[in-house]
């Protein structure tokens, strides 16, 4: 699947994104909306000259809703990044690089501690943040591989993580580019009411050609 993707879209660079500070704001005000909204958002941020932590942790939460309002639920994603800065600043006295250096296990589970700071969201962080291989998983990857029959309709985050986990192999730069074509993939073909199975690279993977004659077809 890997490679019929990257044969056919290319390399996504992902992410989009100048500094890790950059990418971890990003991963918080992408949760339910699309990307054009959060570039809007990070755009207003870097307007003012505020995107830094040392710029960004000490604004009033409702001046920081303000700026980030394009990226939808911006009162809720405002107390989010709050907290997000008070376990660096408590916690890692502000040196977000120190915090980025733990081991990938041991860094994800604190930003799961963090309230709003969810699997996909802690797991972006520390692929494309911290640079350390863990595969994210989202709806395109349940999508994709449950209509492909690779997994079933039922599994959840970790399963899904676990199997890929498991079979591949842990590197980071394939987990980045890995991730991307999916969703790629998902944005451009597999679309959840009209999937283009007939124009779409994974056609035939696992036998399936047409979801819409599988069980997978939601
Ligand atoms: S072939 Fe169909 S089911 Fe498979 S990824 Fe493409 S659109 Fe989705």
């Amino acid at each position: 699947m890997y490679n019929r993707l990257y044969d056919h879209f290319g390399s996504q660079d992902w992410w989009p994104a100048d500094t890790p500070f950059e990418i971890m704001v990003g991963a918080i005000l992408t949760q339910n909306t699309n990307w054009q909204n959060v570039e809007k958002a990070i755009a207003n941020l870097k307007a003012a000259g505020l995107l830094s932590f040392a710029a960004m942790s000490i604004l009033p939460v409702e001046e920081l809703a303000g700026y980030i309002r394009p990226a939808g639920y911006y009162n809720i994603k405002a107390v989010r990044l709050q907290n997000f800065f008070a376990l660096i600043e408590q916690q890692w006295d502000g040196d977000l690089e120190y915090f980025l250096d733990q081991p990938a296990a041991v860094l994800r589970e604190q930003l799961l501690s963090v309230k709003g700071i969810g699997p996909e969201t802690a797991d972006s962080m520390v692929l494309y943040a911290a640079e350390k291989p863990i595969f994210v998983v989202d709806t395109y990857t349940h999508r994709i591989l449950s209509r492909h029959g690779i997994i079933p309709e039922e599994y959840g985050y970790f399963e899904i993580q676990e199997l890929i986990m498991d079979n591949l192999e842990e590197d980071t730069r394939f987990f980045n580019e890995y991730h991307a074509l999916l969703v790629r993939a998902g944005k451009h073909f597999c679309k959840k009411s009209k999937p283009k199975c007939g124009q779409c690279p994974l056609s035939g993977v696992g036998g399936i050609t047409d979801c819409t004659q599988t069980n997978g077809y939601d």
